[in-house]
């Protein structure tokens, strides 16, 4: 999977998740590595996996719901890591439209794992209202440096980010 409106380092990040090689706690337990804990840092309810990190986890699932309801396209029952990444939405979407909520999932994305680095590293933790607002600032900070012959206006994308790929 490929996206040029995001930086290298978020597709390099993407390409590590999708494959399953990021650092996550239950990998490295595998790998005969000792913590003193698998558990997941952000809730501590559960062991952490990827699964549970980028979808399953509580504090995961709050900030891809205000993201789904931000662009409006459903609810995130069913979501998996790779149907999250693949940038498939339901409803009328033009081309550069799927690439824009891609690269709104892959900053999301992005942003869950430096915050559960944050957690682990400076027992820093993430509210939802401010996660919406960072992903919304981070991916059209990332979306109108890549952005060729369009400007996306900054309200319109608060306010109707579907309409930004038309
Ligand atoms: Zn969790």
């Amino acid at each position: 999977m490929r996206n040029n409106l995001v930086p290298l380092k978020a597709e390099v990040f993407v390409w590590r998740v999708t494959r399953r090689r990021l650092p996550i706690r239950v990998e490295l337990d595998k790998r005969g590595i000792d913590l003193n804990s698998v558990r997941c840092p952000l809730c501590d309810d559960n062991i952490e996996s990827l699964d549970h990190v980028f979808i399953f986890c509580k504090h995961a699932l709050d900030v891809w719901e205000r993201v789904y309801k931000w662009w409006g396209v459903g609810s995130v029952t069913n979501l998996s890591i790779e149907e999250a990444f693949r940038g498939n939405i339901s409803g009328q979407l033009s081309s550069l439209g799927i690439k824009l909520w891609q690269s709104v999932e892959w900053t999301c994305a992005y942003l869950i794992w430096w915050n559960r680095n944050q957690k682990v590293f400076s027992n820093k933790s993430w509210e939802g209202p401010n996660a919406l607002l960072e992903i919304q600032l981070k991916s059209y900070k990332w979306i109108s440096k890549r952005l060729k012959r369009k400007r996306i206006d900054w309200i319109d994308w608060l306010t109707n980010p579907s309409s930004c790929g038309s």
